[in-house]
């Protein structure tokens, strides 16, 4: 049996990186850019005004303060995207606002609070030095300069910077496309209920409502991937096997339940009979531990425990960095953190536990986490009341109150 390590190791050393497409700017937040984007013009496109005030020849000022102000005659206007033709000669200043080009002579803009004005007439009483106030032409990028290397992660920021060099389109890495089938006798579809009429009737007895196909679509989606849908297969290789079928175009399939050993665990069986190399099946973790991992042609199979917390975990080690890896993250896994115990934990010796917790920060900056009261991996409201997991490494057995605990901070982390 492989440990958490080694199987993220087995997994992502087999990962493919997504090919590249053009995508418009806003739907490029979240994703690796796959070019390297340049500037072609210097940003901004002239010297600008950063404030509002007046364009002076810094040299016509020296000396003068408030006790001794130096007088300019004010001969023109600059105001932002409509600069002046007429220069700044010995003696002159222009009004300018912010964001305005400097008109040509001047080497420094005043500030308006430094100066007096009386129609044409303009007292300064500060000598500034050359560039004050000036946002230098090319200051934010130069012509020809790199903006954004190959890699990069785009966020508003970035994306900021796209537009600015006049990019509305950008390579980025695909999104995986990830096929999720539930399978289980036991299941009842949602959607066929609901729309049916029937999800007001009297409960099925005996059945439940598949759960684990949402779980994961949302966890996809999350993940910046995109999820296709494939529904339910009761327990029957053969309905497995058509279902799967939905999957052809899909980069990543996933599938829950029937992995185990059970007499009704078909999902293994099925994978290795459509020709899927199947590279393990058993993690040492709790929860989670049969999940097997595949490979076929390009594609890439999990095929998780049904148990609904322990489908979530698993994704989390495992399926979620995979697709990161696709899309061309570099930094792939959670956050981890030190914090202290609140609460006792116990367990055996063997397997790494994810215990779910809450964690906050306290008054004193310092992470508390507390276990959710049950951990029982069926339980679905478990799951949801969870911001984060414990890490219990395999050798520990006891974690006394107050002791330090390594925390991987989940999605629904506020703090
Ligand atoms: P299995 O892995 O097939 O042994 O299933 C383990 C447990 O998870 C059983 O109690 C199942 O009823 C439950 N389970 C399996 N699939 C789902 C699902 N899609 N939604 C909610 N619970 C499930
Ligand atoms: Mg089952």
């Amino acid at each position: 049996m492989l440990t958490v390590e080694e199987a993220l190791a087995e997994i992502l050393g087999q990962v493919p990186r997504m090919p590249a497409e053009s995508a418009g700017l806003l739907e490029t937040l979240g994703r690796v850019l796959a070019e390297e984007v340049s500037s072609p013009r210097d940003l901004p496109p002239h010297d600008v005004s950063q404030m509002d005030g007046y364009a002076v020849r810094s040299e016509d000022l020296r000396g003068a303060c408030a006790g001794s102000p130096a007088q300019l005659s004010v001969v023109a206007r600059s105001v932002a995207g409509r600069g002046t033709d007429r220069p700044v000669r010995e003696g002159e200043a222009a009004r300018v606002l912010t964001g305005a080009p400097l008109p040509e002579g001047a080497d420094a803009v005043v500030v308006q609070e430094e100066t007096e004005r009386d129609g044409d007439l303009l007292r300064v009483k500060v000598a500034p030095s050359p560039r004050d106030f000036v946002r230098a032409r090319g200051a934010d990028l130069a012509a020809g300069c790199a903006a954004l290397a190959q890699g990069t992660l785009l966020g508003p920021a970035q994306i900021a910077l796209l537009a600015s060099v006049w990019r509305s389109q950008a390579r980025v890495f695909q999104r995986p496309r990830v096929a999720v089938l539930s399978t289980g006798d036991e299941l009842l579809d949602l959607d066929g209920l609901c729309s049916s009429g029937a999800a007001a009737a009297a409960p099925v007895p005996q059945r439940i409502i598949d759960s684990n196909s949402w779980s994961l679509c949302a966890q996809v989606l999350a993940a910046g991937a995109t999820p296709v849908r494939l529904g339910l297969a009761p327990d029957d290789p053969e309905a497995i096997g058509r279902a799967l079928d939905a999957a052809a175009r899909c980069d990543v399939v996933l599938t829950s339940a029937g992995v185990s050993v059970g007499e009704r665990d078909f999902v293994k069986d099925v994978l290795a009979r459509r020709g899927v190399e199947l590279r393990f099946w058993r993690v040492a973790m709790k929860p989670g531990k049969p999940l097997a991992f595949g490979l076929k042609g390009g594609q890439l199979y999990f095929a998780l425990p049904g148990n609904p917390t322990s489908a979530m975990v698993s994704f989390e080690q495992f399926v979620r960095p995979a697709l990161l890896t696709m899309a061309g993250r570099r930094s792939v896994r959670r956050t981890r953190l030190m914090a202290s115990l609140e609460g006792t934990l116990a367990k055996k010796a063997g397997l790494v536990h994810f215990v779910r917790a809450r964690s906050r920060v306290d008054a004193g900056g310092r992470l508390v986490a507390a276990p959710v009261p049950r951990q029982d991996s069926g339980l679905i409201s478990s799951m949801a009341q969870a911001d984060s997991l414990i890490v219990l490494p395999a050798a520990v057995e006891k974690v006394a109150s107050g002791e330090a605990v390594e925390v991987q901070l989940l999605d629904g982390f506020e703090g």
